[in-house]
C-alpha cells in the first residue's frame, strides 16, 4: 500500500472510558481484514516513562522487547494484536520536551525562539509519523492519553489538528465519550458528549467518528441527536456498551461496523471481511470452561486492579487453553505476616508470588512460598517472587537463616540474591534496570524444558538483582536447581525444585509475552498443574470421607 494512514483516538467527559481497549479492538478488526496496524500511546505527563511511577499512580508498568518501561495500554495492544510494540509506541510529554531542549542546546534551531507551536507540535507529529515510516504500517492508531480539555493535552490536540489539515483523508479522529444513564430521569444523556465535542471544536478538531460508552443500548433517536449536534454522520456514532469482558469489544465494534466506517473514511478497500474465527473460538472457550481453579496472587498492591494486569490477563489466556476458569484471589502479603498463611492459602490450587520492589511485605511472600513448597502446592514466582523463593530455600532448607537479598539487607551474611555487577555503578533510577528481551538457555530434562520444549528462549526483564552464583552448588545439592541460564552473563533465569510437583521461579516476566493468539507456556503449564492439584485434592477428600464413614460403621 502506498501511504500510511493515521487514526487518532481521543477521550472526552471522563478518564477510564477504555480508549486503550477501543484502539486495540479497532486494530484487531483492521488486522483481521489484512491490514498491518500498530498502536501508539501519547501520554501527556512529564515523566520520561512510567518506570519511576508507583503502581498507585499508574497501575502496572509494561515492558517492551526493546527494553522500554511503558504504559499498561501497550500490554492490551500486544495481547489483542499479537504484534510486539517498541520504544516508538509510547511517547510522553517528558520525552518530547527532553528532545526539543537537547536540540536547542545543540543549536539546532539556528537561533529561533523555541515554542510550543511549532517546535513541540512538530516533534509530536514527527514521533507519530516515525512509526508509520519506520514500521511500514498500513495504519497507525495513536491514542492520546487523558481527557480533551486538559491543559496538558493541548499540544497533542493541536498536533492532531495540523496532521488532519495536512493529510486530508489519510487521517481521521475518533472521539470516545460517555453517554451516562440518569436513573432519576430514566434517560441516557447526550449533553456531556455535545460539550466534549464542542471543546474539541474550540481546539480546531472535528471528530470524524464518535464512540459512545454506555450502560444501555443507544436507540436510533439518540444516535441521530448526537450526529446532529456533533456534526458527524449517523453511522459514525458508534455504541460501545459495557461488555462482560474486554475480549468481547472487537466483536461488539464489528457489529457496530466501526472498522467499515473507518476504512470508508480513509478510502481503503473494504471487500475483505474481518476473519475473527480464532478470536471467537477463544471467547467461546473462555466463557464455557469445564473446570475451575483458584490461584492465589500474593503481592502488595492487591487492592489495585491494574497493578498486576498482565498477570491476570495471562491467566485468562492460559485458562482458555486448559478449558478452565482461573479465579485469581488477591492476597496481601502483609496480611500473611500478621495473621499467618494457613487461613488464606489452604484452599488454593496454586500460588503465584508477584514481582515487586522494596522490603514491605517480603516476609509474607516468603511465608507463602514455604507453605507452597512444604504442601506441594503448584508455585510460580515471578522476578521478586523467584528471588523470594531462593531466599526461602536458603533459610529453611540450607539452614542459612539470615539469608536475604541485598535489596532488603545490605549486610546479610548470606546474600543469595545480590545486585548485578553492571548495576552497582548506576545512580539514576529511570530506565536503568536490566530491561527488555534477553536470551536464556534451558537445561534439557528439567521442568522448564518440558514447559518450553526449546533450549533457547527469549523473555523480557525488569530487575536490578539476581541469583548469587556463589551459592549455586549448595542449592543444587539441596534440591533447587538452576534450569535456565543467560549464556552471556551467566545469570540465573529459572530455578525449580525437581522433588516438588510444580515449583518454578523465573527471573523474567512471562506475563508480558502472553497474548490471545499465543498464551504463554509458563502460565499454561502452571494452570495445568493447578488443575491436577485440585483433582488430587478432591480425590483425597473423597477418600478421607469414605474411610471416615467406614470406620464409624465398623
Ligand atoms: N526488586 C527486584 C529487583 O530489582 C525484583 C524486581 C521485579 O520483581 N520486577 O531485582
Amino acid at each position: 500500500m502506498a501511504k500510511t494512514k493515521y487514526i487518532f483516538v481521543t477521550g472526552g467527559v471522563t478518564s477510564s472510558l477504555g480508549k486503550g481497549i477501543i484502539s486495540a479492538s479497532l486494530a484487531k478488526l483492521l488486522q483481521a481484514r489484512g491490514f498491518s496496524v500498530t498502536i501508539q500511546k501519547l501520554d501527556p505527563y512529564i515523566n520520561i516513562d512510567p518506570g519511576t511511577l508507583n503502581p498507585y499512580e499508574h497501575g502496572e508498568c509494561y515492558v517492551t522487547e526493546d527494553g522500554v518501561e511503558t504504559d499498561l495500554d501497550l500490554g492490551h495492544y500486544e495481547r489483542f494484536s499479537n504484534v510486539p510494540t517498541s520504544r516508538d509506541n509510547n511517547i510522553t510529554t517528558g520525552q518530547i520536551y527532553k528532545t526539543v531542549i537537547e536540540k536547542e542546546r545543540k543549536g539546532e534551531y539556528l537561533g529561533s525562539t523555541v515554542q510550543v507551536i511549532p517546535h513541540i507540535t512538530d516533534e509530536i507529529k514527527y514521533r507519530v509519523k516515525l512509526l508509520g515510516n519506520k514500521g511500514n504500517y498500513d495504519i497507525v492508531i495513536t491514542e492520546i492519553g487523558g481527557t480533551v480539555g486538559d491543559i496538558e493535552s493541548l499540544p497533542y490536540i493541536e498536533a492532531v489538528r495540523q496532521m488532519r489539515w495536512e493529510m486530508g483523508n489519510s487521517c481521521l479522529v475518533i472521539h470516545l465519550t460517555l453517554v451516562p444513564y440518569l436513573a432519576a430521569a430514566q434517560e441516557l444523556k447526550t449533553k456531556p458528549t455535545q460539550h466534549s465535542v464542542k471543546t474539541m471544536l474550540e481546539q480546531g478538531v472535528q471528530p470524524d467518528i464518535i464512540v459512545c460508552r454506555t450502560e444501555r443500548p443507544l436507540n436510533e433517536g439518540l444516535k441521530s441527536k448526537i450526529a446532529l449536534f456533533c456534526n458527524v454522520e449517523v453511522n459514525s456514532v458508534i455504541e460501545s456498551i459495557d461488555a462482560e469482558t474486554i475480549y468481547d469489544v472487537p466483536l461488539l465494534m464489528q457489529k457496530e461496523k466501526l472498522d467499515l466506517v473507518v476504512l470508508k473514511k480513509l478510502q481503503l478497500p473494504t471487500e475483505t471481511e474481518a476473519d475473527l474465527v480464532k478470536w471467537e473460538e477463544f471467547l467461546y472457550k473462555f466463557k464455557h470452561p469445564s473446570s475451575e481453579v483458584t490461584i492465589g496472587l500474593v503481592g502488595k498492591y492487591v487492592e489495585l486492579k491494574d497493578a498486576y494486569k498482565s498477570i491476570s490477563e495471562s491467566f485468562i489466556h492460559a485458562g482458555t487453553v486448559n478449558d478452565c476458569r482461573v479465579n485469581v484471589k488477591m492476597i496481601h502479603s502483609e496480611i500473611l505476616e500478621e495473621h499467618g498463611v494457613e487461613e488464606y492459602l489452604k484452599d488454593l490450587d496454586g500460588i503465584l508470588v508477584a514481582p515487586g520492589f522494596g522490603i514491605r511485605g517480603i516476609e509474607g511472600k516468603i511465608m507463602a512460598i514455604k507453605y507452597a513448597r512444604e504442601n506441594k502446592i503448584p508455585f510460580l514466582g515471578i522476578c521478586l517472587g523467584m528471588q523470594c523463593a531462593v531466599i526461602e530455600f536458603a533459610r529453611n532448607v540450607l539452614g542459612l537463616d539470615k539469608a536475604n537479598s541485598t535489596e532488603f539487607n545490605t549486610k546479610t551474611p548470606f546474600p543469595v540474591i545480590d545486585m548485578m555487577e553492571e548495576q552497582k555503578m548506576i545512580s539514576g533510577l529511570g530506565g536503568t534496570m536490566r530491561l527488555g528481551k534477553y536470551k536464556c538457555t534451558i537445561t534439557p530434562g528439567t521442568k522448564a524444558f518440558s514447559i518450553y520444549n526449546h533450549r533457547e528462549i527469549e523473555e523480557r526483564h525488569r530487575h536490578r538483582y539476581e541469583f548469587n552464583n556463589k551459592f549455586s552448588d549448595r542449592f543444587t545439592k539441596a534440591g533447587m536447581i538452576q534450569s535456565g541460564i543467560n549464556s552471556q552473563g551467566e545469570l540465573v533465569e529459572i530455578v525449580e525444585i525437581p522433588g516438588h510437583p510444580w515449583f518454578v521461579g523465573v527471573q523474567f516476566h512471562p506475563e508480558y509475552k502472553s497474548t490471545v493468539a499465543n498464551p504463554h507456556p509458563v502460565f499454561v503449564n502452571f494452570v495445568d498443574a493447578a488443575k491436577k492439584f485440585s483433582h488430587l485434592r478432591s480425590e483425597h477428600e473423597i477418600d478421607a470421607k469414605t474411610s471416615e464413614k467406614a470406620s464409624t460403621t465398623e
